[in-house]
């Protein structure tokens, strides 16, 4: 089966995705397609979705102007596989305030019953880079990226933490959906983007 992925292309970095999920299905030695999408035509036709890094208000608000909000959360709803990553994940949770702004009222898609503080790290700045682990998928180490990165304060009780870094969790997953604060797709290590294509092809 050839699986199409796509990327949420409404804001952030849209293209490291692409490149990311490219070199995971070539290490894997699968074949697929990886795309940008935007409208919810695009998005009815995906087996995956990454909801990349950017800025978590700007996604928000577009996907509701653009009516993407409503295809993807369908879509999660069936079944289909996401991967959340820093604004992603924020995309995805049921509550994010801001460290410092308290709450922002911004649109999310509510699939990950986690709450969040947002910028929990500090600002663009205070960016860092951190080895972490991840053992419960076997990715034992990898090096998270942090920018402006969120932490998750607090989880459901259907929420599995896949790791953390100076107690604060920072990668949780729930069925088919993944959520990191840091940023896998500016790294060369393609094993978290290798995990979710996995993912996508045995839902499919
Ligand atoms: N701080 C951003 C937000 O709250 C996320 C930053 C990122 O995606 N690198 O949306």
């Amino acid at each position: 089966m050839s699986i199409t992925i796509g990327v949420l292309a409404i804001q952030g970095d849209v293209q490291e995705n692409i490149f990311a999920t490219q070199k995971a299905l070539d290490e894997l030695g699968m074949s697929g397609n990886v795309i940008p999408v935007k409208t919810p035509d695009e998005i009815y036709k995906l087996n995956g979705l990454i909801i990349p890094g950017g800025e978590s208000t700007t996604i928000g608000q577009l996907s509701l102007v653009n009516r993407s909000r409503t295809a993807i959360k369908e879509k999660i709803e069936q079944g289909m596989p996401v991967f959340g990553i820093c604004a992603g994940m924020i995309m995805l949770s049921t509550t994010a305030n801001d460290r410092i702004v308290g709450n922002t009222n911004q649109p999310l898609l509510e699939f990950l019953d986690i709450q969040l503080e947002r910028n929990s790290f500090g600002r663009q700045r205070n960016s860092f880079e951190a080895s972490i682990s991840m053992d419960s998928i076997n990715i034992p180490k990898f090096n998270g990226v942090f920018i402006r990165a969120p932490s998750v304060s607090s989880i459901g009780p259907d929420i599995e933490v896949l790791s953390k870094y100076e107690e604060k969790i920072v990668a949780v997953k729930k069925g088919n959906i993944i959520g990191t604060s840091f940023h896998p797709e500016l790294t060369q290590d393609a094993a978290l983007h290798k995990y979710f294509v996995n993912l996508v092809s045995q839902a499919g």
